[in-house]
This record gives C-alpha cells, sequence and structure tokens, in this order.
C-alpha cells in the first residue's frame, strides 16, 4: 500500500491554517478534481477523495488534534480505531453525503454536488424549463402573483416515479448487481487499471422494471398541464431571469425536477416611461395654466391622481410625486413618479385671439425675466467654463 500523504500537504495548507483556509483549501480541490469535471482524467476521482479524506480529519477538532500528534496512526488509517470509519478509503456518496452541504445552497457549486445520491448511483436531475413572462408597468411596480400553465414532466402517481407496474418490484440488475457501474480491468503497461462506467443494461439505475406502469409505459412521469403559482417582486426589469427551484422536468424513472426559469419582458406603457425605479410623465400645459396655475388629473401606476400647477410654472420644471415609482428589488423603498412640465405654445390663433395676445405683448409682466433658478442656455455653458 502507497504511503499516505500528509493531509495538510494534500490540502496546501499550513499546520496552523485555520478552519476557515481548510474549508476554502478543500472547496477549491474539490471543484478542481470533481469526477464530473474530468471525465478523462482517472487519477482526478482519487485526488478527489484524498482531499475529502483530509478535509475529513482536519475539519474536526478532535480528529486534527489527534492526527497532529500521532499523524495518520492517530485517526484510524488501517486500524480503523476511531476514525469515523473511513479506513478503508471513502467511497464517493460518503463524500457527497458528509460533504455536500460545505458549498452551501446558493453557492454556484451547489449543483456539482447536489446532483449526487446515496445508493451508489447518481441521483437524476430533470431539465429545467424556461418561459417568458410579459408584465405591464404596474405589475412591475408593485409585484404580482401569476398563475401560468406550464407544460411539463411530473412525477407519475401511479408507480411514484419508478416506473413499475402497481404490485410488481424493480428487480436488481445483473449486469451490475444493482450498482448501476460497471468496472472493466485493462491491462496497461503500468499493470492492471481498473475502470468504471455506467452500466448499459439499466442505464446507471441499477435495477430493472420487469412490468411496465400503464399509466406512464415505465417512463416513471407524465407531461401535463401544471398550474403554477408565481410570485413575482416588484422591480424586476426586461431580461431579468427569475427560477424556481423543482419546478422544471422530472427526469424519467425517478428524481430530482429540473428548475422554472422565467424571463422577464416589459410591456410597454403608453403614458408612463420607465427610468430605474422612477417612473417619467411628460405633461403638455398650456401657457395660460402654466401662468395662472391649475389643477390637472395625471396617469400613475396606481391610476389617475390630482397635482396642482403653482402659477408662473417654467417650462422644463419636474414636479416629483414621492414614493410613486417602482419598487426597489432589493428592498429599498420605491421610485417616485417624475412629472416633466412642457409649455404648449398655440400654433394656430383666430384673429380674436391674435388681437387678445397682441394687447400683451408688451405688458411688462410678459416680458422674460429669468432668476437664478432659471438659467439659460448660455448661463449654463458660462457656468460649465469657469
Ligand atoms: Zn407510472
Ligand atoms: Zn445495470
Amino acid at each position: 500500500m502507497a504511503k499516505k500523504r500528509d493531509y495538510y500537504e494534500v490540502l496546501g495548507v499550513d499546520r496552523g491554517a485555520s478552519a476557515d483556509d481548510i474549508k476554502k483549501a478543500y472547496r477549491k480541490l474539490a471543484i478542481k478534481f470533481h469526477p464530473d469535471k474530468n471525465p478523462d482524467d482517472p487519477t482526478a476521482e482519487d485526488k478527489f477523495k484524498e482531499a475529502a479524506e483530509a478535509y475529513s480529519i482536519l475539519s474536526d477538532e478532535n480528529k486534527r488534534a489527534r492526527y497532529d500528534q500521532y499523524g495518520h496512526a492517530g485517526v484510524g488509517g488501517a486500524s480503523g480505531a476511531g476514525a469515523g470509519g473511513f479506513g478503508g478509503g471513502f467511497s464517493m456518496d460518503d463524500i457527497f453525503s458528509q460533504f455536500g452541504d460545505i458549498f452551501g445552497d446558493s453557492s454556484p457549486f451547489g449543483d456539482i454536488f447536489g446532483r449526487q445520491g446515496g445508493n451508489g448511483r447518481r441521483v437524476r436531475k430533470g431539465s429545467d424549463l424556461r418561459i417568458k413572462l410579459k408584465l405591464n408597468l404596474e405589475e412591475i411596480a408593485n409585484g404580482v402573483e401569476k398563475k401560468i400553465k406550464v407544460k411539463r414532466h411530473v412525477t407519475c402517481n401511479t408507480c411514484g416515479g419508478n416506473g413499475a407496474k402497481h404490485g410488481t418490484s424493480l428487480t436488481n440488475c445483473n449486469s451490475c448487481n444493482g450498482t448501476g457501474q460497471v468496472r472493466k480491468v485493462v491491462s496497461t503497461m503500468l499493470g492492471q487499471m481498473v475502470s468504471t462506467s455506467t452500466c448499459p443494461t439499466c442505464n446507471g439505475d441499477g435495477k430493472i422494471i420487469s412490468e411496465r406502469c400503464d399509466s406512464c409505459a415505465g417512463e416513471g412521469r407524465l407531461l401535463q398541464d401544471d398550474l403554477i403559482t408565481l410570485n413575482i417582486p416588484g422591480g424586476v426589469a426586461e431580461g431579468m431571469q427569475l427560477s424556481m427551484s423543482g419546478k422544471g422536468n422530472v427526469p424519467a424513472r425517478g428524481g430530482v425536477a429540473g428548475d422554472l426559469l422565467i424571463v422577464i419582458e416589459e410591456e410597454e406603457d403608453a403614458l408612463l416611461k420607465r427610468d430605474g425605479n422612477n417612473v417619467v410623465f411628460d405633461m403638455h400645459l398650456s401657457f395660460i395654466d402654466a401662468a395662472l396655475g391649475t389643477s390637472v388629473e395625471i396617469p400613475t401606476i396606481d391610476g389617475k391622481a390630482r397635482i396642482t400647477i403653482d402659477q408662473g410654472t417654467q417650462a422644463g420644471k419636474i414636479l416629483r410625486l414621492k414614493g410613486k415609482g417602482i419598487k426597489d428589488l432589493n428592498g429599498y423603498g420605491k421610485g417616485d413618479q417624475l412629472v416633466h412640465i412642457n409649455v404648449w405654445t398655440p400654433q394656430q390663433l383666430t384673429s380674436d385671439e391674435r388681437e387678445t395676445l397682441e394687447s400683451l405683448r408688451h405688458s411688462p409682466n410678459f416680458q422674460p425675466k429669468p432668476g437664478k433658478n432659471e438659467k439659460g442656455f448660455f448661463d449654463k455653458m458660462k457656468d460649465f467654463f469657469h
């Protein structure tokens, strides 16, 4: 038997490494040597197991202390004394069941481990489904609950997903003795090597169906319309993708359902334009209303609202309706509605109208007298260059 490598050396950390460093180092190695990622490298699995074994010892305070004092002998090895039963080496399933959680659910690597089961066989994951969901501005602003029909593969209730006829049971596959894997001994220059591959008879299931379920013809799943309730949060945007785990397709003959991916599409609003979490409304006032002041009804996300226009309101002014915008996706409150004031200049006048306006043409109050707040283009330019 080859001499065991030092566990610290295996993980590439020094002897004083913190628990966190050890976890990080293991995570890195586990990803690097994961057999699924290295189908062409037969040594990857061994390296992967070696790292897992080192991690099992060094991540446990007691075992690490014993190992530090006595070396491999202190943590079991061939004798198996108190070492957690890893004396015979790790199986892949031990590794996944014990350390799958180090990546956590939110980890981008979670799925690498999530696909593995505890029975010597892979737990299959079904395919993801992708749908597009069109939302109007109101739905985007406040969030919305949508019930949609999705055609998806669901578990067959008659057989519970294993594909066997009611009352019959599955039998172990003879080709692989129920392991789902077949081993082949290959002679090479370096001696005999064992390679394992998925059993072609049972497709890796380890079980054979003797009589097929009538409802699903042995597939263990049925394609049907499923009514799914989606809770869309406020503040989503065009092209954003939400995912609901477990609402995709169930794989054939049992396993974990894939995810339902929901791609958001924004329906354009005729009156209100979105600008981040704000909505913008372009309002056109007559210059009489702008001069005298008025109260006008304008559209908002939540219906109509009445706003007051002060007398002497200038074109270009922006009114802000606080909190009348779109909910922030991350929960940071709500945006505003911005009302952009345009003043409409009449383009056609009757002779009476012309006369009335003509009589006001030289009236002192109609002469522009912009104050500090109404800087014109040149003032802005001057500010810019000074
Ligand atoms: Zn069935
Ligand atoms: Zn088989």
